[in-house]
């Protein structure tokens, strides 16, 4: 069967494409690469989400000096389904530089507020009702005696009746939902190898249980596969080198009282110093807590069996650095390389000052620092030597918001596609996911991504008609 449309990869921006397409009266299908797993099927945070709806089981890094680890889910709906639901409309500062740096047409402010509107209501998008998780009342307490600026961080997720369990609007639950609705077909577990491009067109698209014929594809696979299938079809013009992501380093603290939630996080960031950083909190399984402390897991194995007051808490900085995707024959995977400048080591060394400062002010009588052979902290004056003490070779860096590898502009000395997300000379193919977003925002990106591939869709559809 011949197809409108292809859509490769169900995440949030696969997921807007899809629906509006179907919603037009479009053929679509949305080929997957990852599982079906139903919503709350999996217990979040849990090894068993990692199995089940993750790449690689989540074991997936950017090799650099430091490394930094990098997750990406890999399921039906991609990343909404395992993320934590933070959502920020991005600042308008941010698209006024990527605006003028790649030369994008209508990304300002007030062209991408109907779509933030759009996503919103679809969402549900929600500041959780008092009273604040205790892990996020420390941030809290630690930002008000400090003076500093934080906010409890709305979230697609709707409350029910007083004690049942919050439910994350996910793209399972929402846009895709919307998209079977108007007919849509969504196949998951089938991963696309390659697209054949002929002549300035795509031809087919080839899987592993066959080829996909469409008069038009739409690459949507997150910001590290969008660009690696691209190079392996042939498509390489800015593609996959401008990989962009926020760098984090954690600390674990251990307060008085309990504050560790197994099945959620602290929703509370610290916005003082933002966007050029954010302060949060973790994910706090048990597991979680001992891989905080891995780094020291010889003196401090022993701490792990009091998890409950525990909670590890981030910083995360706007890079100066970039990456880089590269793909290598026959491997199914893609390497990546991402440098982190001699400015991003100082940011993150600050980050985690300002954290343990803060945590600190929040009465946390002992920290620990996430990298290898960190001191613990026990008074603020052990702050700073503290975080000035992690090396290049013994950071733990990671991120879960990766962009940049396909950015968008009318600049085709730097964009890999137009302000919309088509393909630079290729007729046919578009991307519309994260991978267009020239740099990590400074924000959790899946608002914007959406609001974006919203907008990008709704042009590519006007273009059709
Ligand atoms: C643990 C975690 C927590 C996060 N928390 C937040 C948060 O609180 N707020 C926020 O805004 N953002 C958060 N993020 C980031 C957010 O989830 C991503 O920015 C977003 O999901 C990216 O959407 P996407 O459509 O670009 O790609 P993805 O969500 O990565 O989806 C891509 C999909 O394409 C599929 N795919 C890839 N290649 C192929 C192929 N060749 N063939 C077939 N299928 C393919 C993948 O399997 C995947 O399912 C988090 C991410 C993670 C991992």
């Amino acid at each position: 069967m011949s197809y409108d449309v292809a859509v490769v990869g169900s995440g949030p921006g696969g997921a807007v494409t899809a629906r509006e397409c179907a919603r037009r009266g479009l053929r679509v299908v949305v080929l997957e690469e990852g599982a079906w797993v139903e919503p709350g099927a999996a217990e979040p945070y849990s090894l068993d989400q990692m199995r089940r709806q993750y790449r690689n089981q989540g074991l997936t890094v950017a090799l650099g000096r430091p490394p930094v680890a990098y997750t990406e889910a890999s399921c039906v709906g991609g990343g909404s389904e395992v993320n934590s639901g933070l959502y920020h409309r991005v600042d308008p500062e941010v698209l006024d530089e990527w605006s003028a740096a790649y030369a994008i047409e209508g990304l300002g402010r007030a062209d991408l507020d109907p779509w933030f509107d759009s996503v919103e209501d679809r969402l549900s998008i929600t500041t959780p009702p008092p009273p604040m998780n205790a892990a996020s009342d420390v941030l809290r307490r630690g930002a008000e005696a400090l003076g500093w600026d934080g906010l409890d961080v709305p979230r697609w997720v709707r409350h029910g009746a007083s004690g049942a369990a919050p439910e994350k609007q996910t793209m399972l639950r929402t846009y895709l939902a919307d998209a079977i609705a108007a007919g849509a077909e969504v196949r998951s577990g089938v991963r696309v190898e390659r697209l054949r491009v002929e002549g300035g067109r795509v031809s087919g698209v080839e899987t592993d249980r066959g080829v996909v014929r469409a008069d038009h594809v739409v690459v949507c696979g997150g910001a590290v596969q969008t660009p690696a299938l691209l190079l392996r079809s042939g498509v390489r013009r800015n593609v996959g080198r401008g990989l962009s992501m926020h760098p984090t380093v954690k600390v674990l603290a251990q307060l008085d009282e309990d504050v560790n939630d197994p099945r959620d996080l602290a929703t509370y960031q610290v916005k003082e110093f933002a966007p050029a950083m954010t302060m949060g909190g973790s994910a706090g399984r048990p597991g979680m807590i001992a891989l905080g402390l891995s780094g020291t897991w010889d003196r401090d194995r022993e701490l792990s069996a009091d998890w409950r007051r525990q909670s590890v808490y981030y910083a995360s900085i706007r890079s100066q650095g970039t990456g880089r995707v590269r793909v290598l024959p026959g491997a199914a995977d893609p390497v990546v390389t991402y440098h982190l400048t001699r400015r991003d080591m100082a940011a993150l060394r600050a980050g985690l000052g300002r954290l343990m400062l803060l945590l600190s002010a929040a009465g946390a009588r002992l920290q620990v620092p996430s990298y290898v052979g960190a001191p613990r902290v026990t008074d603020a004056g052990q702050v700073g030597p503290a975080a000035e003490a992690m090396s290049r070779a013994a950071a733990a860096v990671m991120s879960v918001h990766l962009c940049g590898t396909a950015p968008m502009g009318e600049d085709v000395r730097r964009s890999a596609t137009d302000s919309f997300g088509r393909v630079h000379g290729v007729a046919n193919l578009s991307v519309n996911d994260a991978s267009l977003l020239p740099s990590a925002p400074g924000v959790n990106p899946q608002g914007t991504l959406m609001a974006v591939a919203h907008r990008n869709v709704d042009r590519l559809l006007e273009g059709s008609r």
